[in-house]
């Protein structure tokens, strides 16, 4: 269980805190729509004002768990209503009530402020658990520890492994590895299973678990494949088993299955609420579920927002000064890139003739408020998830899972727009297999893929997270290096040449390597986009024409 944190508590409490303290201000305000409803019962804006804050007040104080002054502002909204309503017809006694109103909201929050409305009602205060986030690194990070008694297997498997940006340390002697893995904890273990004189790696392996309290993941590799070593392997706890040869990249593939802990990006939300109190508790619940959050209070600050934060979903209020939610929901839906952008409501409205209008929009959803924060943490996720997987299918190429041509492009656009903007370097590289046409027509077209998905993988490991990796076309990938150099760039892209050149492809019996050719050009020597793709690619031509196997810097 995730005892809510005490940070989460108190920034709750002091929302509560807050909204009491605001209440008379706010009463104050009504009171003003009232007089002037008094005196003129069809002055649509007081009226409406009025109505929206009573229904503010009920759907926050329920919210934050002051139920006797939702009641009364719920009663209140009610009467309101009427003075939404054409022809507006309410008699004497009618102003008399919703006065009564107010002044009880007044009263109700006095006493909440007297008793301190955080600290008095700590049962109150929503409480919730949620599912706890691994927030830790995969222990050892990508070192990896190979045991085998023949140094060359030994030898061979590392290089490749260190290819792909992994840190090795080899052993042939199984009493050596105990030793270093009570010293230094890898990410994953590579184990022989036959040792001379009758030593089983199985035996061993099983026996340093048992001194651990966390095991070490392990492959076992081994000349036997049978059933009874491939059983014994899983009972040492092992979590593949490969059959000697080892095929390197199907190696790495389990690596990273295994080590690679893949931390989903979190999902953002925009929260569209005129009341700060209430959009700041929405935020929060959201924020502790490992969500970001961003929140509008000014509906015509909407498209600004959705702009620059690029929400993965919308949570809206109904009612909003100047501007419903409804129309807001419309109005967002008609500029063509948020189309399919989800948008929940989240109202207390619970008229469902209105909550069904507000979804004829295209709503995903109408959440009412109060809401349990574990019902709008789900409602929230399973929507800006779902939003997510489909972005990621329209971003993504579907072999390799880099970024595509057309968002790679985008991307070298904001790049270049936003270096500009900081006065950084930033450096554009192209890179594309040599004589590629040779290992499909040669090994075949899904050899060929290997080779792709290989590259692919060797660059998006060892550049660095701010780096953008794109496949550019067939056999053609794209890196934005930002904030380095023409030379450290074109330094990177070289190293990666040189250990791409060393990885071993297997098509059937036969072994063969691979190479590629790149061109790196750099901003601000050349200023936009699409001068600096001409520069790269030129750069790239001239790779291909003095040799291939090399990488080369437009220095024009
Ligand atoms: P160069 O060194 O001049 O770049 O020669 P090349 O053979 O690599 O270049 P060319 O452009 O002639 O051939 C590229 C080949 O890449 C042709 C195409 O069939 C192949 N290709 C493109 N996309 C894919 C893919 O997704 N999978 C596979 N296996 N092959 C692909
Ligand atoms: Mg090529
Ligand atoms: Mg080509």
């Amino acid at each position: 269980m995730n005892e809510q944190r005490p940070s989460l508590r108190n920034k709750i409490a002091q929302l509560r805190e807050k909204f009491i303290e605001q209440m008379p201000g706010r009463v104050e305000e009504a009171l003003n729509h009232l007089a002037i409803l008094r005196a003129d019962p069809k002055q649509s804006v007081a009226a409406a004002n009025l109505h929206r804050f009573l229904h503010s007040i009920k759907g926050t104080g329920n919210s934050f768990g002051f139920e006797e002054l939702g009641a009364i502002a719920a009663s209140g909204e009610h009467l309101a209503a009427r003075l939404l309503e054409t022809p507006v017809n309410v008699s004497a006694p009618f102003w008399d009530e919703l006065a009564e109103v107010l002044a009880r909201i007044v009263l109700n929050t006095e006493t909440l402020r007297q008793h301190g409305a955080s600290s008095s009602q700590e049962n109150d205060v929503p409480r919730f658990e949620l599912a706890p986030v691994d927030d830790s690194e995969g222990a050892g990070g990508r070192l990896i520890y190979i045991c085998d008694d023949d140094p060359l297997q030994v030898e061979q498997l590392a290089t490749q492994l260190q290819c792909f940006g992994y840190h090795t340390v080899s052993f042939t002697d199984p009493a050596e590895l105990g030793t270093a893995m009570a010293a230094k904890r890898p990410s994953l273990v590579i184990m022989d299973i036959i040792f001379p004189n009758g030593v089983s790696g199985t035996d061993v392996l099983a026996a340093i678990a048992r001194e651990m309290e966390h095991p070490v993941p392990a492959i076992f590799i081994s000349a036997r494949d049978d059933f009874e070593a491939r059983l014994n392997a899983i009972k040492a706890g092992g979590e593949a088993y490969f059959h000697k040869p080892v095929n390197a990249l199907d190696m790495v593939t389990t690596i990273d299955e295994l080590t690679v802990q893949k931390k989903p990006e979190p999902c953002r939300v925009l929260v569209v609420d005129d009341e700060p109190v209430i959009a700041a508790y929405h935020s929060l619940i959201l924020q502790e579920a490992h969500m970001i959050t961003f929140q509008v209070h000014k509906p015509e600050r909407v498209l600004e927002v959705l702009h620059l934060f690029r929400p993965d979903l919308v949570l809206m209020d109904m009612y909003m000064p100047g501007c419903n939610g409804r129309d807001l929901a419309k109005l967002v839906r008609q500029v063509p890139d948020y189309f399919g952008l989800p948008i929940v409501f989240l109202s207390s409205e619970t008229d469902k003739h209105k909550q069904f209008s507000a979804m004829r929009v295209g709503a995903e959803g109408f959440l009412t408020k109060p809401i349990q924060p574990e019902d709008l943490v789900a409602a929230v996720a399973i929507r800006a998830e779902r939003m997510r997987a489909l972005r990621m299918l329209m971003v993504r190429d579907s072999l390799t899972g880099l970024f595509n041509h057309s968002t790679t492009t985008q991307m070298l656009e904001n790049a270049i727009a936003n270096a500009g903007r900081q006065q950084e370097k930033l450096c554009f590289a192209m890179i594309d297999v040599d004589r590629f046409k040779a290992v499909n027509d040669t090994y075949g077209h899904p050899v060929g893929d290997q080779v792709l998905l290989a590259l692919a993988r060797l660059l998006q490991q060892r550049l660095r997270n701010s780096d953008i990796v794109g496949r550019y076309g067939g056999e053609e990938f794209a890196v934005i290096l930002q904030g380095i150099t023409l030379e450290a760039a074109t330094l990177i892209i070289d190293q990666l040449r040189e250990d791409f050149a060393k990885i071993r492809f297997h098509a059937g019996e036969v072994e063969f390597s691979c190479a590629f050719s790149g061109g790196v050009a750099a901003f601000p020597q050349f200023k936009d986009m699409k001068s600096l793709r001409e520069m790269a690619d030129r750069a790239l031509y001239q790779a291909k024409n003095t040799g291939r196997n090399r990488v080369v810097a437009n220095n024009e």
